[in-house]
């Protein structure tokens, strides 16, 4: 079982966070640092394979999903995915959970070998996921409707007195469709502080920069003012950083719906892709992977 329990050692008497951790939940912020670069490897390989899949768009949320899926945030069941009292995840970004193969198959909700079929004939493993999967919720090709689900899965949970958290990761580009806006006024209305949204901030949308086509403009401000208890990471790539951010959450006594505005990089760590404009729609050089794989860099 994914487990979920909070550690000791990181905060101070005032539930402020202390940022200099060593541990999340009794998980060493090392051996996260360690899985997001496999991570990240594994997600390299993936595309090698299938190169129609969004590779710049999956670079951008690792830490995030390591966090939350090995740092003890999730309580589920990888053989039981439908478990009753699992926390829900849903991965709003669909063409950007390339990366969350591999980590579900190193969990146990399907075979590894399942991530050697990617994107062929015959597999559940498609470009664009969906609930086939074990361990995805939703369907997520259609944008904009993870904040929706997971605010009727926050009042289900209320209204059935569980205790259970949903976690809904979007992407930056993603807030511009305007279902999210309303399930952001639902959420606050009904005071879903079960519920928990992580922007994928890398600040770049299919088309361009997200601030040349429709600025968010004071993102965290916005949520604010819709009702959000609302905080911001600068590294959206430190694990240690996303954990103590995801602490404060949990401790949030205000009643409110959580945001956790993410600042990422689109293309992590891939020259020639990271933070270009156009890296939604590009495909690495399997060759230029080979070296990255290698450790050779560009
Ligand atoms: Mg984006």
């Amino acid at each position: 079982m994914v487990s979920c329990g909070l550690g000791s050692g990181i905060w101070d008497s005032g539930f402020r966070t202390i940022m200099s951790v060593s541990k999340l939940n009794g998980v060493a912020v090392e051996q996260l640092e360690n899985k997001a670069q496999w991570v990240w490897e594994e997600t390299l390989k993936l595309h090698k394979r299938s190169q129609e899949t969004r590779v710049a768009s999956s670079l951008s949320p690792i830490e995030i999903f390591v966090v939350l899926y090995y740092g003890g945030f999730l309580h589920q069941d990888p053989h039981n995915p439908r478990w009753d009292g699992r926390d829900r995840c849903i991965i709003s970004k669909g063409h950007g959970s390339l990366c969350m193969y591999p980590i579900l198959a190193d969990l146990g909700f399907f075979s590894i070998d399942e991530l050697e079929k990617v994107c062929q004939e015959g597999s559940f493993l498609g470009g664009i996921p969906d609930p086939i999967i074990p361990g995805y919720e939703t369907v997520n090709g259609s944008l904009g409707h993870g904040a929706g689900v997971g605010a009727g899965m926050a009042l289900g949970l209320k209204r059935r007195g569980k205790d259970q958290a949903v976690y809904v990761v979007t992407g930056d580009g993603e807030l511009h469709e305007g279902s999210n806006w309303e399930a952001f006024m639902f959420a606050a209305q009904h005071g879903l502080d079960n519920l928990v949204i992580i922007v994928d901030n890398n600040q770049i949308c299919m088309l361009g920069p997200t601030d040349e086509i429709v600025s968010h403009r004071n993102l965290k401000g916005k949520f604010e003012a819709f009702g959000w208890s609302a905080r911001e990471v600068a590294d959206g790539h430190s694990v240690a950083a996303i954990g103590a951010a995801l602490i404060e959450c949990q401790h949030d006594r205000s009643g409110k719906p959580k945001v956790i505005i993410a600042n990422t990089r689109k293309g992590n760590r891939v020259p020639g892709l990271e933070n270009a404009p156009l890296s939604h729609v590009t495909a690495i050089n399997p060759d230029l992977i080979d070296r990255l794989l290698a450790g050779e860099g560009a």
